[in-house]
């Protein structure tokens, strides 16, 4: 981006709140049910049928709301938001207006600029403010394909019709593209840590939009903006808002004007594309919901559901740090999801080696689980089994390479490390008469390598230790290799 532009973004986020039932009805929402299988004259907007707040959805929306720094407001009102669409019967949304359920978040994120090939360069902190965390209900789907005659006609699907979301809406606090891509991650990993939301892009129960404007460097006031929707990934929304910050400084740049607009992004050609002009709040016609009474929440409960709340994610990361001595980088990773971070704290706890606990299940047990499609907490080898694999390296009663054999193998079999190692005859070379012996060989048979060390190439020192290695078949104990080699070599 050229230096004299400065960008600024904002973001709002619908999550869909983990319920079972819809927010004002009893209908499932249960995901992938036949179309319109879950309905009723609620949701489906039948003349007479009135709404009744789901208590769950407000607790939900308490601990998404507390989790991610915002206050609870005692009273919040739900209002209409008018607009037709085919996918929304009533002809207007339950939402909330002027009296959200929660308003003032100020959340700190770790974000980091990436370089050319996408590495993050620097992390540092960085406080973001959220405007507000509103309640309100789904639409339903209009359904243009994959049916045998969606070519000549379109189809409604009203089970997603009524189903809870919290809204998130921040401030334009954003001045990059990664700044948001790392705010967004950041605002999901909450939400699935305290389990107010499944937030997954995937299944659409988490959904971003960008407002995205440009403006020239020392300017006061905020440029024309646009906003981004069909953001169906987080990587999209990053790439969508840094091609709509090129667009907008070029037109700006030609000479040309900026009109409010929306704008999808194509992911297929990597660019936006205009899709109407942006409403504003007066063309919705606000008015509060007649059919609910304001939503009065009690110190009691939020008290409740602050008390309920686990660790969070970024607490839990400073205290890896801390108390472990993990890198940044490593905590990171530990804590992008709840089950991991329990897993690697057991484990860690277990094995009285926190680092070498973290190396493995970094390496090596994530790859596994990756692999077989699963999540920490469905782990065949369990964190005390891998805490027991640890210490017998620690020991040095196998070699690390042997050890990520045994890791496979328990992971194949759910046998305890101990049983593989007995089962496979594993046992590391400690032994320095054998190794001695061993050093001999690998000497004489590189005599030429050995005069070249001797007159001072010292570099090939870790080639003897690669030799000698390999004449055990990796079963040595690379500790006593290194110790006597050097032994050998000075005579
Ligand atoms: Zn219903």
């Amino acid at each position: 981006m050229p230096d004299n532009w400065e960008t600024i973004i904002g973001l709002e986020i619908h999550a869909q709140l983990s319920t079972e039932s819809k927010i004002f009805c009893g209908c499932s929402t249960r995901f992938g049910a036949e179309p319109n299988e879950n309905t009723c004259p609620v949701c489906l907007g039948l003349p007479g049928a009135l709404p009744v707040l789901n208590r769950r959805a407000v607790e939900l929306g308490a601990r998404a709301a507390l989790a991610l720094g915002l206050h609870i407001n005692p009273t919040s009102i739900f209002a209409r938001k008018n607009y037709f669409y085919p996918d929304l019967p009533k002809g207007y949304q339950i939402s909330q207006y002027d009296q959200p359920f929660s308003s003032h978040g100020e959340l700190e994120i770790m974000t980091a600029e990436r370089d050319a090939a996408g590495h993050p360069v620097e992390w540092g902190p960085r406080k973001i403010t959220i405007t507000r965390l509103h309640l309100e209900e789904d639409a339903g789907k209009n359904v243009h394909e994959g049916l045998p005659d969606t070519d000549r006609y379109s189809y409604i699907d009203l089970n997603r019709a009524g189903t809870p979301l919290a809204e998130i809406v921040t401030e334009p606090d954003f001045r990059s593209s990664w700044e948001a891509y790392d705010y967004v991650n950041h605002v999901r990993r909450v939400l699935q840590w305290v389990g107010a939301s499944e937030a997954d892009m995937e299944k659409g129960n988490l959904r971003c939009e960008a407002n995205v404007s440009v403006r020239r460097v020392g300017d006061e006031n905020f440029g024309t903006k646009v906003e981004l929707k069909n953001l169906n990934s987080v990587r999209f929304m990053q790439r969508a808002i840094e091609f709509e910050i090129e667009r907008q400084i070029s037109v700006l740049e030609s000479g040309g004007r900026l009109i409010q607009e929306t704008r999808l992004w194509d992911d297929r050609a990597m660019e936006t594309r205009p899709m109407r002009s942006k409403e504003e709040a007066h063309d919705y016609r606000y008015f509060p919901e007649p059919d609910l009474p304001p939503l009065v929440v009690s110190e009691e409960l939020i008290e409740n559901v602050r008390s309920s709340l686990p660790e969070l994610p970024e607490a839990r990361r400073r205290r890896f740090m801390e108390e472990y001595g993990l890198s940044f980088s490593d905590a990171s990773q530990l804590n992008s999801e709840r089950s991991l971070a329990d897993y690697y704290e057991r484990a860690a706890n277990a094995s009285g080696n926190p680092k070498a606990a973290a190396n493995w299940i970094r390496s090596e047990l994530l790859r596994e689980l990756e692999n077989q499609g699963l999540i920490a907490s469905a782990s065949p080898v369990s964190p005390e089994g891998l805490a027991e694999l640890v210490k017998l390296i620690d020991e040095g009663r196998i070699s690390g390479k042997q050890g990520k054999e045994v890791l496979v193998e328990m992971f194949k079999t759910g046998k305890s490390a101990v049983t593989v190692v007995s089962e496979q005859g594993m046992v590391q070379v400690s032994d320095t008469a054998e190794i001695d012996r061993l050093i001999e060989d690998v000497l004489a048979a590189n005599s030429q390598q050995l005069e070249s060390y001797r007159s001072g190439k010292e570099t090939l020192f870790g080639f003897f230790v690669g030799q000698v290695m390999k004449a055990s078949k990796g079963k040595a104990n690379p500790k006593v290799v290194n110790e006597q080699l050097r032994e050998k070599l000075k005579g």
